[in-house]
């Protein structure tokens, strides 16, 4: 066939618009959100739906190690696991949700960077996941120091530092008493192990300086409850106890903080105690916006049914969210764990999919698997499958559930190499400073105050 010039010429031609496709929106990218996401990336078809996460950050913090990097044995990068890449095709939005319309089926963003956005949805999870509880105690939303955001890490590292190296700085007997007494509020087991590990930390860094001891230092943790480490049984609890106060460590259980100020705090018992330090790890509860969504919540948590739904199209897990525990004796819902968090996150992955005509639903039914508790040095304790385990063995579990636990590969690879590094030399005592104070007070840290949105 002869091709003329002219027949080269096409007319133009729009090119033809797509059918418009439903559209997941996952709100929160913790563990509940990141395996959502990852999983429904999996399961759908490119044309099946379009799938977006909005997270206050680009990355997953894998908080089960953020006491190391609190005790600067990881860096803050190596628990970052990022979005970009591991979600598939999911579009990634940065900032914060604060309000949810079920009417018009829209959530409105404040954005990181950028202006405001109102984003519409067909199918919508909520995997906000927890803040730490805050209670009506003085003093403690401007004193107390959370551990839930990298950025907290960070600066708990970075103040713990700060106080060894002023208390060397000072010639005055009381003041480097003070800054060298820490507390720790919450002995479950962020607050074990935190409180374990920055002590180890603090021992470690204080022979860098000739003029103090580690006999100048105090480390108090307390807790209202009658044991440490309720979550793991009374056995471990108890071994823990035992490590503890080998260290040095004074163990007040029943008790709390009262009142905390500038130069230290008043505990249920009516004791003083002087010092710029204080760790509130009592727990955690959901972030404001699920109060404000106005629906059935279980001790703050939202109430779901065993396929983890909220509503028609709207689905819930993680530490937001209650979902009837039928293993649990006492009637209690699962407890907010990444276990629970990473599993959940599966299951609305099934749901949403069968809910777009792919596949069926499945009820969320899972047994724990146990926890794991790094005391930092040689000793953890660990209860895989219901089996109380100490020691050596129980440290070489719980390195070893994270690896495996933590979802990138390049991540496992360097936090192993890094806890080879931290057996053969000590690791660095360094001040960054990157982080401002402001940011790691209770409140903004854990961004119930949404972040200044920029337009660039
Ligand atoms: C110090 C510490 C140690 C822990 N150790 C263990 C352990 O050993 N084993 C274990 O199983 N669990 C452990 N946990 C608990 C575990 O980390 C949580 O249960 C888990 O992270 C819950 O997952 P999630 O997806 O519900 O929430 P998260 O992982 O908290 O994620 C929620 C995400 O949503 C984002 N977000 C919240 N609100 C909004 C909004 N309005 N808009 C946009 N984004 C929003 C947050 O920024 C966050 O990124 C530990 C927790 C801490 C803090």
């Amino acid at each position: 066939m002869t091709q003329t010039h002219d027949a080269k010429v096409l007319p133009f031609q729009p090119r033809p618009r797509r059918e418009p496709r439903p559209h997941v929106l996952v709100v929160g990218a913790g563990f509940t959100g990141f395996y959502t996401a990852k999983h429904l990336a999996r399961l759908l078809p490119d044309e099946a739906a379009d799938i977006t996460v909005v997270s206050l950050t680009d990355h997953l913090t894998y908080s089960p190690l953020l006491p190391e990097v609190a005790a600067g044995t990881l860096d803050p990068h190596l628990i970052a696991v990022p979005l970009h890449g591991t979600l598939g095709r999911a579009r990634t939005v940065q900032g914060l949700v604060d309000e949810v319309d079920f009417t018009e089926r829209t959530v409105h963003v404040v954005r990181t960077h950028g202006p405001e956005v109102t984003i519409a949805w067909d199918r919508l999870v909520l995997a906000t996941g927890s803040v730490t509880r805050l209670l009506p105690t003085p003093g403690l939303r401007e004193i107390g120091l959370g551990l839930k955001t990298l950025a907290e890490g960070q600066y708990v590292h970075d103040h713990v530092l700060r106080q060894i190296e002023l208390a060397d700085a000072t010639d005055d007997p009381r003041e480097r008493r003070a800054l060298l007494t820490f507390v720790v509020v919450g002995a479950g087991y962020a607050g074990t192990e935190t409180a374990a590990q920055l002590q180890r930390m603090t021992v470690q860094q204080i022979a860098r300086f000739p003029r103090l001891t580690p006999d100048d230092l105090t480390w108090m943790l307390l807790d209202l409850s009658p044991a440490v480490l309720p979550e793991l049984g009374p056995r471990l609890g108890a071994y823990a106890l035992r490590v503890l106060a080998r260290r040095g460590m004074q163990v007040r259980l029943g008790t709390t903080v009262t009142e905390m100020t500038a130069v230290g705090v008043t505990l249920s018992d009516g004791t003083r105690v002087a010092t710029h330090t204080v760790l509130w790890t009592v727990g955690v509860t959901p972030p404001p916006l699920v109060e404000r969504l106005g629906l059935p919540v279980q001790r703050g948590r939202l109430v779901v049914d065993d396929h983890l739904r909220l509503r028609v199209d709207v689905w819930a897990a993680g530490d937001s969210a209650a979902a009837a525990n039928p293993y649990d004796e006492r009637g209690l819902a699962y407890p907010p764990t990444a276990q629970h968090a990473q599993r959940q996150g599966r299951t609305i992955a099934v749901n949403v999919a069968a809910s777009l005509g792919h596949g069926t639903p499945r009820r969320y039914l899972h047994h724990d698997l146990g926890l794991v508790a790094d005391l930092g040095g040689w000793r953890a304790v660990a209860r895989p499958f219901g089996i109380p385990l100490t020691g050596v063995l129980a440290k070489a579990i719980t390195k070893g559930y994270h690896l495996l636990a933590v979802p990138s590969p390049g991540a496992r690879l360097r936090i192993g190499a890094n806890w080879l590094a931290n057996q053969l030399t000590r690791p660095p005592a360094t001040q960054l400073g990157f982080v401002d104070p402001s940011d790691a007070r209770l409140g903004a840290a854990e961004h119930d105050e949404p972040p200044i949105a920029s337009v660039d």
